[in-house]
C-alpha cells in the first residue's frame, strides 16, 4: 500500500437541552474535503477587548453533523479500515475531543438503544460476518483491551479487575525488541471465536473501565482505552500467516486543566491526561514536520503503544468529536487545530505476512524422510543415525593404518558417509587430546621433581650429546668404510678393464678421479655429505688424505694415458695384422693366375710388417707393466 495521510473526520455532538448552540456551518463537497466553519461571537471575550478572529475554517475528510446516525458513521469511517485489516494490514481508529464531546459514544456506543451501538460492536459484527463468508482461509481472532491511566497500563480483560484495587493489579509494561517492535507484557489476548464471545469481552472490559466524577461530565473517562482486534489468517496447507491488528482508541478528554475546575487528586489525573495528550501532540507535530528524524514516541505509554498507528505501518483514521455549544467553542477550535496537524501525517501500511516455523518444520521433516528413502534406494542400504559395531571397528582399523602410514600422499577414504566422516574427526580429536594430556602430565611431573633431578638431567643431557657424537662418528665411519670398499672395487674394475683391453675388449675408463668421488657423494644423503665434509676437513690425517687424493688423481691420469696408448698400440698391431692378411690374399690370387717359384720365396714387405708388429708389441707390454703401479 502506498503512503497515505491519516484520514481525519469530524463529528458534532447533538446539543443538550440547556445548551446554546455555537455558530458553525458545514460545507460539504462530495468530490473533495468538507469544510467546517466556526464563528466566534464577540461576547465570548467577557468584556475584555476582543482581538480574536471571528471565523475559523477547518478541512475534514467528512463532517458528521448532530443528526448523523451510528450506522452511517460506521459505514464511512470504520468499514474501509476493517476491510484493510481483513486483508492483512494494520488499522487504527481513534477519537479525540474534549470530555463529553461523544468519543465513547462514537467508539463504543450508547447504552440506551441498540441502534446506538458504536464502532467497536459494529466492527466486530462486520468482521465475524466476513470471516464466516470466507472459507478459503483459516482465521483466528483474539481481542485485548488496554486502559492507560496516569501513565500506567492495565488489562481491562484481567478477571482480577473487579475484585482488586487498581494498585494491586498487574501493570502492563512496554517491551521493545531489537527491531523496535513494541510488545505489551501482562496484556492478555483473549480468543474470540464468534461475535458473541467478542462482545462479552468488550462488555467485561467496559465494566472494568476507570470512571471518575468531574464537575464537567458525570461519566467521563480520564483514561485512554485501546480495544484491539487481532486477526491471523492462513490458507490451508500454506506456511504463510497473515497477522493484522485493529486498534479502536477512545482517548481521554482533551480539555485543558483550568476548565475542569478540579483540585488535589483529580488535578493530578488531569495533568496526566493532558501530559500524555501533550506528548501525543508532540509526536504528531514531529511527524507532520518534514526532515524530522527523531519522533518522541517513547515519552508516553500511549504514544509508544500507538507508534505504528502514527507514521508507521498502519491505515489510521481520526475522528474529532466536537461539542459545539457556546461554552465549548474554544475547545472545539483547539480540537480542530489538532485534527488539521494529524491530517498531514503520512502512514504506510504493509501486508503483515510471516512464515509459520511449525509448518516449516513439518515440511522439512517430510523432505528429510523422502531424501532418506531415496538414499536407501540408491545405496541399497538402510542407514540409521548410528554406525554399527562392525562399521566402527572397521573405521578404527582404517584410522590406525592411516596414522601409521608415513607416505604424505596417503589418504583416509571412508566413502561419502557423513556419519563415518564425523566419527573419524571425533576419533582423531580424542587421539590428539590424549597425546596432549600425556605431554602435560609429563611436564607437570618434570616440574615437581625439577630440583632433585637437575643434576641427573644435566648428566643425561651430556650422555645424550655424547651418544649423538658417537652416532655421528659411527655413521661417518660407516660412510668411509663404504667409500673405501667402493674405491677398492673401482680400482679392481679398472685393472680388470685394462686386462680386458689387452685382450681386445672395449672398456670405459672414468674421465677423472673427481667423477669417482662424485659418484660416492651422490649415494649419500645431504646430512651425510655434510658430515663427511666436516670429517674430511677435521680429521687428523686430512693432509695425508689430501696428498693421497692428489696422488690418486695423478695415477688415474697416468692410467688413463697408458690405457689410451695401449688402445693405440693395439689398433696399430691390428692394422699391421690386417695388412699381412691382405698380402697373403694377393699372393694366393697371383699363384692361381700365374704360378711361379717366386711366390714361395720370403716376402720382404710381409717381413717388414712383422717387424713393425714386434716393435708395437714391445711397447704394449711396456705400458702393461707400468699400469699396476698407477691403477692402485
Ligand atoms: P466522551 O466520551 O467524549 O466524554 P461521551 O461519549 O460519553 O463523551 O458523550 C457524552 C454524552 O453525550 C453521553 O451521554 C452520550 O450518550 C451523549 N452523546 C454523545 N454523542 C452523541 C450522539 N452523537 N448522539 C446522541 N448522544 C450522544
Ligand atoms: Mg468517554
Amino acid at each position: 500500500m502506498a503512503k497515505e495521510t491519516i484520514l481525519v473526520y469530524a463529528r458534532v455532538k447533538p446539543l443538550g437541552r440547556r445548551q446554546e448552540a455555537g455558530i458553525y456551518s458545514i460545507e460539504d463537497d462530495e468530490k473533495s474535503l468538507s469544510t467546517l466553519e466556526i464563528i466566534v461571537p464577540h461576547d465570548l471575550a467577557d468584556g475584555v477587548v476582543n482581538n480574536k478572529r471571528e471565523s475559523y475554517k477547518f478541512k475534514f475528510q467528512k463532517i458528521f453533523d448532530q443528526e448523523a446516525k451510528q450506522d452511517v458513521v460506521f459505514d464511512s469511517i470504520a468499514k474501509p479500515v476493517a476491510e484493510c485489516v481483513l486483508a492483512g494490514y494494520n488499522g487504527t481508529i481513534f477519537a479525540y475531543g474534549q470530555t463529553g464531546s461523544g468519543k465513547t459514544f462514537t467508539i463504543t456506543g450508547g447504552a440506551e438503544r441498540y441502534s446506538d451501538r458504536g464502532i467497536i460492536p459494529r466492527t466486530l459484527s462486520y468482521i465475524f460476518d466476513q470471516l464466516q463468508k470466507d472459507s478459503s482461509k483459516v482465521y483466528t481472532t483474539h481481542v485485548s483491551y488496554l486502559e492507560i491511566y496516569n501513565e500506567c497500563g492495565y488489562d481491562l480483560l484481567d478477571p482480577r479487575h473487579e475484585a482488586s484495587r487498581l494498585e494491586d493489579l498487574l501493570k502492563v509494561t512496554i517491551m521493545e525488541d531489537p527491531d523496535q517492535n513494541i510488545h505489551l507484557k501482562n496484556l492478555s489476548l483473549q480468543q474470540a471465536t464468534n461475535e458473541e464471545e467478542a462482545l462479552n469481552l468488550l462488555f467485561l472490559g467496559d465494566t472494568n473501565r476507570m470512571i471518575a466524577e468531574t464537575p464537567m461530565n458525570q461519566a467521563s473517562s480520564r483514561s485512554h482505552c485501546i480495544f484491539t482486534i487481532h486477526i491471523s489468517s492462513k490458507e490451508p496447507g500454506s506456511a504463510t500467516i497473515r497477522r493484522s491488528k485493529l486498534h479502536l482508541v477512545d482517548l481521554a478528554g482533551s480539555e485543558r486543566v483550568a476548565k475542569t475546575g478540579v483540585g488535589g487528586h483529580l488535578l493530578t489525573e488531569a495533568k496526566y491526561i493532558n501530559l500524555s495528550l501533550h506528548y501525543l501532540e508532540q509526536v504528531i507535530i514531529a511527524l507532520a514536520e518534514k526532515n524530522r528524524s527523531h519522533i518522541p514516541y517513547r515519552n508516553s505509554m500511549m504514544t509508544s503503544v500507538l507508534r505504528d498507528s502514527l507514521g508507521g505501518n498502519c491505515m489510521t483514521t481520526m475522528i474529532a468529536t466536537l461539542s459545539i455549544d457556546k461554552r465549548n467553542i474554544d475547545e472545539s477550535i483547539s480540537t480542530c487545530r489538532f485534527a488539521q496537524r494529524v491530517a498531514l501525517i503520512k502512514n504506510e501500511a504493509v501486508l503483515n505476512e510471516e512464515i509459520d516455523p511449525r509448518l516449516i518444520i513439518v515440511q522439512l521433516k517430510k523432505e528429510i524422510q523422502e531424501l532418506k528413502d531415496e538414499l536407501v534406494l540408491v545405496t541399497g542400504k538402510q542407514r540409521t543415525s548410528e554406525l554399527s559395531q562392525e562399521e566402527l571397528l572397521q573405521l578404527d582399523k582404517l584410522i590406525g593404518t592411516f596414522l601409521k602410514d608415513n607416505d604424505p600422499d596417503s589418504a583416509l577414504d571412508v566413502g561419502a558417509d557423513m556419519r563415518k566422516i564425523k566419527y573419524c574427526f571425533v576419533h582423531m580429536k580424542e587421539l590428539m587430546n590424549h597425546s596432549k594430556i600425556s605431554d602435560r602430565k609429563w611436564l607437570s611431573q618434570h616440574t615437581s621433581e625439577e630440583k632433585d633431578t637437575n643434576k641427573e638431567a644435566e648428566e643425561l643431557e651430556k650422555m645424550k650429546e655424547l651418544l649423538q657424537q658417537r652416532d655421528n662418528e659411527i655413521s661417518i665411519l660407516y660412510i668411509l668404510v663404504n667409500m673405501l670398499k667402493k674405491e677398492k672395487k673401482k680400482a679392481q674394475d679398472a685393472l680388470f678393464q685394462l686386462n680386458a683391453a689387452s685382450a681386445g675388449i672395449p672398456c670405459a675408463v672414468p674421465s677423472s678421479a673427481d667423477d669417482y668421488y662424485l659418484s660416492v657423494g651422490e649415494n649419500m644423503s645431504l646430512g651425510c655429505q655434510e658430515a663427511f665434509e666436516v670429517f674430511k676437513r677435521d680429521h687428523a690425517d686430512s693432509v695425508t688424505t689430501e696428498d693421497n687424493k692428489q696422488l690418486l688423481k695423478q695415477r688415474f691420469a697416468e692410467a688413463k694415458c697408458l690405457g689410451e696408448k695401449l688402445n693405440e698400440v693395439r689398433n696399430k698391431i691390428n692394422n699391421l695384422k690386417g695388412k699381412i692378411t691382405q698380402r697373403h690374399i694377393q699372393k694366393a690370387a697371383l699363384a692361381v693366375s700365374s704360378p711361379s717359384e717366386e711366390l714361395n720365396m720370403l716376402d720382404p714387405v710381409e717381413e717388414k710388417l712383422r717387424m713393425q708388429i714386434e716393435e708395437e708389441k714391445k711397447r704394449y707390454y711396456f705400458c702393461l707393466k707400468l699400469l699396476p703401479s698407477c691403477g692402485r
